[in-house]
This record gives structure tokens, sequence and C-alpha cells, in this order.
């Protein structure tokens, strides 16, 4: 079996506090296979991701977490990010179009960013939709204590179980995760595709640290600072960005909410 955490969040996401560098280090010390960084309706992160892994024996996916004017979804091998705001029917298509596939993110928790299950049914009865989208979080380590009612669900919809960190902080990465038959990221496609994979939980309460963590390393952030490792053999520390990444990650960032 192989182990991924496909949402996570990094530096390019405006409310996360780790490069693209650390989120390696630490898969990769957590002993994961496969990641996607999913920023919120941001792709370069990932792509970032994508060409580093190899050096730190993982694999990444091309992925963001797209902001639907239904709710949050995660879009995984994507190459063109597909804009915001679009219906959740019109951005599968999005992804569709261009060999994606799709998880609904925390879904059916009434928190403001979760898919209904209203609109997961109403993409599940249109074929094209339906092509596209394939899994969906049964536990997400962000939203723990909401996610019964997914779990609950799960089991009449015709969707993978995966679970996920949603990590907005270095050390959460990998804590719920996705095991799945193999090793590679083609692996885990066929796998969500097939609906063999098999979501893992975070056994611990997290909210109550998790929350003093990001307040620590948000507000850090605003100084400039981030979890970072320069190499896959130093660990995580908190280091100054440099000007070009302050730079990197000023350029499109609006303000994005939550999860
Ligand atoms: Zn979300
Ligand atoms: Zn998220």
């Amino acid at each position: 079996m192989g182990t991924a955490d496909i949402h996570i969040h990094s530096i390019y996401s405006p409310d996360a506090t780790t490069t693209v560098r650390g989120i390696l280090k630490q898969a990769a010390d957590v002993g994961l296979d496969v990641i996607a960084i999913a920023d919120h309706d941001e792709l370069r992160g990932s792509l970032e991701a994508v060409k580093l892994a190899p050096n730190y024996g993982l694999e990444a996916i091309p992925a963001a977490e797209v902001a639907t004017s239904d709710g949050h979804l995660v879009a995984l091998f994507i190459n063109k990010l597909p804009p915001s705001g679009l219906s959740l029917v019109d951005t599968l298509s999005h992804i569709g179009d261009q060999g994606g596939i799709a998880i609904a993110p925390h879904p059916f928790n009434n928190l403001p960013n979760s898919l209904s299950m209203e609109a997961v049914l109403g993409a599940l009865a249109n074929p094209h939709a339906k092509a596209v989208l394939k899994g969906m979080e049964t536990y997400n380590m962000g939203t723990q204590n909401f996610d019964k009612v997914a779990r609950k669900l799960s089991v009449y919809l015709p969707l993978a179980k995966i679970g996920s960190s949603d990590a907005h902080i270095y050390w959460a990465v990998g804590g719920a995760h996705t095991e799945f038959p193999g090793k590679t990221a083609h692996d885990l496609r066929a796998a969500i595709e097939n609906n063999t994979t098999v979501a893992i939980p975070y056994e611990e309460e997290f909210s109550a640290k998790a929350l003093l963590s990001w307040v620590h390393r948000i507000t850090l952030r605003r100084f400039g600072f981030a979890s970072d490792a320069i190499s896959a053999s130093t660990p995580i520390d908190t280091q100054p960005l440099s000007k070009t990444m302050r730079q990197k990650i000023k350029k499109k960032n609006k303000k994005a909410d939550g999860d």
C-alpha cells in the first residue's frame, strides 16, 4: 500500500505557513509516497512541488483547492487553474477538459465553504461531471469534529474515500491521509477512480493545539517568516522568506477564507 496526503496548503495560500520545500521535507519524514499541494485558487506551489519532489523521494500531483460558487473543490492532475466562482458542475467540466479529477473536501458539514449534499448529488446526476468528481474526504484533519455526516453518507455515494490533513502548518502534513494499492501518483489515481482507497484519520484531538500553533505561525508569517527547510537533509525551522519568495506570494494573493 502507498500513502498519500492530497490536500496540503503551502505559503502560496494566504492562510498557510509552510514553504513548498518545508512541506516536501515533512512529507518525506513522515513516510508519504504521494502528495498534492492544493492551495486556494493557486497552482504555483503545487507545480513547484512537482518539480522538487523527486529530490525528496516523493511524487507530487499538480492541484488546487478551487472556490466554486457551491463550495470548495480539490482539483487534481490539472495544468491550468480553473477560474473561481463557477458552479460545481462547470468547474468539474473545466477540470475534466484538461484531464483532471476532483475530490469534495470537507463536504456536507454546513461550514460556509463546504459542498452540500444537494450540490454533490446534482453533479453525480450529470454524466460529464460524474466522470470527474471521483472522491470525497471522509476524514479532514482540520474539520475533524464535523466529519461524521460525510462518513455516514459516503457509504451511499460512488466516491472514493479520502483522508487529508488540509494542513496549514507543517507538522499536520500526513496527519490524516489516504492509503491506496501501489506507490505512485498513477496508482493513486487508479485507486481513486476504482474506489479502492482507504481514508486514515488523525487519531488525536487536533483543533486546540493546531489553532494555537497556527496563530503563532501566521503571526510569524505577517513578519516575513515561514516554516522552511533549505534541503532534504536540513530540519524544518522558522526561516525568513527570501525577497523573491515574498514578492512571488504577494503577486496574486487575495484574501482567501478558511480550510
Ligand atoms: Zn477548503
Ligand atoms: Zn484546504
